[in-house]
């Protein structure tokens, strides 16, 4: 992959590219630790997009005049970008969608009633989220397949040995988050993408919460697709990427009809446009687009690599911190973790314990994340959860440690 030129890391210069950063909240300096429900914007990538807006905004491939033509180059040059980015083998496997809930509804509604049939298995995991589950569920409902659920231990670890048991004949798509937003476990993809090739079985790994930590090579991982949520990768909401094989995709049906995806359309009979406009019917979120291709630059210019340096370090950090404070129990001590923290304050409700936090000014995550099933694995109904991101400071996790001892005096 091309290696693009890197400045030194300086957290505190970061800091200043991010506006939010600086803003109080009840009276105290913001500490954003709720990275994985979303990211904050950087002033390049507000910029982008309002620039886009003020001087360049038009509608994209139908227009022969020049703001069309330009709007189109920004929207194609992006998608290059996020090819290179993933290190895609061609731009047409790279699809703009709403974010991982659109890509995963997409591969359910397209490739799964395609090739999908009565009695066919698909296989998932107790920790996904519910935008991994429901589609699928949908789609088990409507063809009359069946979901088989890799179990997990009580660190937060697939059980590989069952994995590999749940494979069968009848196994015909499989579906699994890399990082758990709920738990922070970073799954063996790869061994898992291999297994099932072993069986031509298919992959869908749910990138949602890795995209913005870890290099990903989807090459490499030799994952049959790929999905990004382009807001937890610091770029706007309402737009993501589906990742998929140029041959699977080539082969998927359409999923939505409109304007775009077509070749041509008569009463008689409609033809389909070729990638990767069959998969973008309708004007997409253009702006979008622009604020992802600022974000993916962004991240460039100071490499994942060096992000996910600062970021297990963060971690390491933070996991040592809250492991030592009375009473705080961390849940999910996976062996290969990263950036999310779920965490119980004896009986307080997560619920209290993110009200209090906010009084002073230290944003976290309360409730089940979108984990239900996994919750319930846990025997709990809810934590609450730190999520950390490259703008976060060990400071930031000295005064949230801080912080708890109050929050137990307030509920004695
Ligand atoms: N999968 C995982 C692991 C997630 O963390 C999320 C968002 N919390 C999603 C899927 C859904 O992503 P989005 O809401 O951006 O579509």
């Amino acid at each position: 992959m091309k290696k693009i030129p890197q400045t030194p890391f300086d957290v505190n210069q970061i800091r200043r590219d991010f506006p939010i950063l600086s803003k109080k909240i009840n009276g105290k300096p913001l500490i954003y630790f709720d990275n994985a429900a979303t990211t904050q914007k950087s002033e390049k990538v507000i910029d982008a997009v309002c620039q886009y807006y003020k001087y360049d905004n038009a509608n994209i491939h139908r227009g022969v005049h020049t703001l069309s033509e330009t709007a189109t180059a920004i929207y194609e040059k992006t998608r290059e970008k996020v090819k290179t980015f993933l290190n895609a083998k061609e731009s047409d496997e790279i699809i703009y969608v709403r974010g991982t809930t659109e890509a995963i509804n997409l591969v359910a509604n397209s490739y799964g009633r395609q090739f999908l049939e009565e009695g066919d298995e698909i296989i998932l995991s107790e920790m996904e989220h519910h935008s991994n589950i429901v589609p699928w569920q949908q789609l088990c409902d409507e063809k009359k397949l069946k979901l088989r659920v890799i179990p997990i231990n009580d660190k937060g670890e697939l059980l590989l040995d069952e994995f590999e048991k749940l494979i069968c004949p009848r196994t015909k798509f499989i579906s699994i988050v890399y990082i758990s937003n709920s738990l922070g476990t970073i799954n063996p993809i790869k061994q898992i993408i291999h297994k099932a090739h072993e069986h031509e079985i298919p992959v869908l790994v749910d990138g949602a919460q890795s995209t913005s930590h870890m290099m990903v090579d989807v090459q490499d991982l030799d994952c049959d697709f790929y999905t990004i949520s382009g807001h937890k990768l610091y770029g706007p909401t309402g737009i993501g990427v589906l990742y998929g094989k140029k041959h699977l995709l080539e082969k998927m049906p359409p999923y939505q009809g409109g304007g775009d995806m077509i070749r041509s359309v008569s009463f008689k009979k409609t033809t389909y446009n070729v990638l990767p406009n069959k998969f973008e019917a309708g004007t997409p979120n253009i702006a979008g687009v622009v604020g992802l291709g600022a974000a993916v630059d962004y991240i460039n210019t100071i490499g994942l690599d060096v992000i996910a340096h600062y970021e297990h370090d963060l971690f390491k950090y933070a996991t040592n911190t809250l492991s030592n404070i009375d009473g705080l129990k961390i849940i999910g001590t996976a062996a290969d973790k990263t950036a999310v923290i779920s965490f119980l304050c004896g009986d307080i409700h997560p619920h209290d314990i993110g009200t209090i936090l906010d009084h002073n000014g230290i944003a976290i995550r309360a409730g089940h994340h979108c984990t239900q099933p996994l919750m319930e694995r846990l025997g709990l109904t809810a934590t609450a959860r730190v999520s950390l991101a490259f703008y976060n400071t060990k400071s930031e996790i000295d005064y949230f440690a801080e912080s708890i001892p109050n929050l137990f005096r307030i509920f004695s």
